[in-house]
């Protein structure tokens, strides 16, 4: 098989520093339609695709904008969180410097859609080189009338800033992005209050990703149909995964739902270096669950992923070979978190802290039964008693290992 072009249809066509060049190829008559369109329709047209966000959380995207419009505070907001920093993960990079142009037109039908006045763009510091094309394209639209005073007739102004992260992984939590775009120390907080109420400088706030915003101006175009033939059930359209590890050919790849995890390892990444065997496979990044190679027939959709106790998250396939043993992708994962911890609750900094020690204990294989226990109940306690995902997801590795390869764990005589 080969990948689809739907979200990448404009990857290669135009010239990413010209606008003259994207409209050659029809860009911005989405943003002309939806200005045409009623704001509700706009946002029933996702609810109609079932798109879900493709950051990692899968919240409904229509169901998202329709909230965040309907909230009555003025000076509402537009993110798109550029801040991809889950491991392996990369498609967003594509998206950003494969067609900029797109995403600029995605966040100005965004902030039309939901009453917003301000967008905003969080791009991780890794990214900063893709810092010129994005405010090329931001100034070209400002020339041209598609951002600014009085956008189009309509009476609407409406700005985009880029601002960068510093690196920091938490910074891809939606408060602790916010925070860090208010000048503050980039750390999670409680919620309530929620973004859509008080969100960036306490206006109400709606928060995207990259990809799923991408997705926008190509289903405006004709009202979703294209989208809709692509997937199945519950997960309709085409899904940018990024393959990464030990395959031939690590890269980006434009799927239809419902393609099998096999299809994507062997026919899109030419499947495993030296045809070595399969150890893992992780999904979604650091924080997503890990399976084995029993599972390479199964379709990548939303569906089959709940029933095998897999998530997507954030779209990454990292595969690990023979080569490397279960017990040390567990250690370089909880180095992972143990290191991006912003360490302001007890259960996360510490719990992190003595997972690594326990697996530590484990690969030297000094363990005692009473460590393990106590590693479970690190596991169990960390997602109930932490602030973000961070601490919430940092265990699924580890969970979901000792699920599949008990044989890893087990105290040797
Ligand atoms: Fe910080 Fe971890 Fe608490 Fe999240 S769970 S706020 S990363 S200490």
């Amino acid at each position: 098989m080969s990948s689809v072009k739907y979200i990448t249809e404009n990857f290669g066509k135009y010239d990413v520093f010209s606008i003259e060049s994207y409209m050659n190829i029809g860009g911005f008559s989405a943003l002309k339609k939806a200005i045409t369109m009623d704001k509700e329709d706009i946002a029933s047209l996702l609810t109609e695709a079932k798109i879900k966000g493709r950051g990692g959380a899968a919240y409904p995207m229509g169901r998202k904008w329709s909230q965040a419009r309907a909230v009555e505070r003025p000076h509402h907001c537009v993110i798109c969180n550029a801040d991809e920093g889950e491991t392996c993960t990369f498609k967003d990079r594509e998206l950003i410097k494969n067609d900029p142009f797109n995403l600029i037109e995605a966040i100005i039908i965004a902030g039309w859609a939901v009453n917003a006045e301000d967008g905003y763009i969080y791009m991780r510091s890794e990214y900063s080189r893709f810092r010129p094309r994005l405010l090329n394209a931001i100034k070209q639209a400002e020339e041209n009338g598609f951002l600014g005073e009085n956008i189009l007739g309509t009476g609407w102004n409406y700005k985009i800033h880029l601002y960068s992260g510093a690196g920091a992984y938490v910074c891809g939590e939606g408060t602790a992005l916010i925070r860090s775009m208010e000048g503050k120390a980039g750390r999670p907080r409680m919620k309530p209050p929620f973004m859509k109420q008080s969100g960036l400088f306490a206006r109400p706030t709606c928060m995207n990703n990259v990809e799923s915003l991408s997705i926008v101006p190509h289903l405006l175009r004709d009202s979703a149909k294209t989208y809709m033939k692509y997937g199945v059930g519950e997960s309709l359209g085409t899904k940018l995964v990024s393959v990464g590890g030990n395959v031939k050919k690590p890269g980006v790849y434009e799927i239809p739902f419902g393609t099998t995890i096999r299809e994507i390892i062997y026919d899109l990444a030419g499947g495993i270096q030296g045809d070595r065997k399969i150890r893992l496979i992780q999904f979604g990044g650091a924080s997503g669950k890990i399976a084995d190679d029993s599972i390479l027939d199964v379709p990548y959709t939303y569906e089959d992923f709940k029933e095998h106790d897999l998530v997507i998250g954030s779209g990454s396939i990292l595969v690990i070979d023979e080569r490397t043993s279960v017990i040390d992708f567990l250690r370089y994962t909880q180095d992972f978190f143990l290191h991006e911890s912003c360490g302001q609750c007890t259960p996360c900094r510490e719990g992190n802290r003595h997972i690594k020690m326990f697996l530590d204990k484990i690969k030297a294989q000094n363990h005692t039964q009473e460590d393990l226990e106590t590693m479970q109940t690190f596991a169990k306690v960390m997602p109930m008693s932490s602030l973000c995902g961070l601490g919430e997801t940092a265990q699924n590795a580890l969970k979901s290992a000792m699920k599949i390869f008990p044989d890893t764990f087990k105290i040797k005589n």
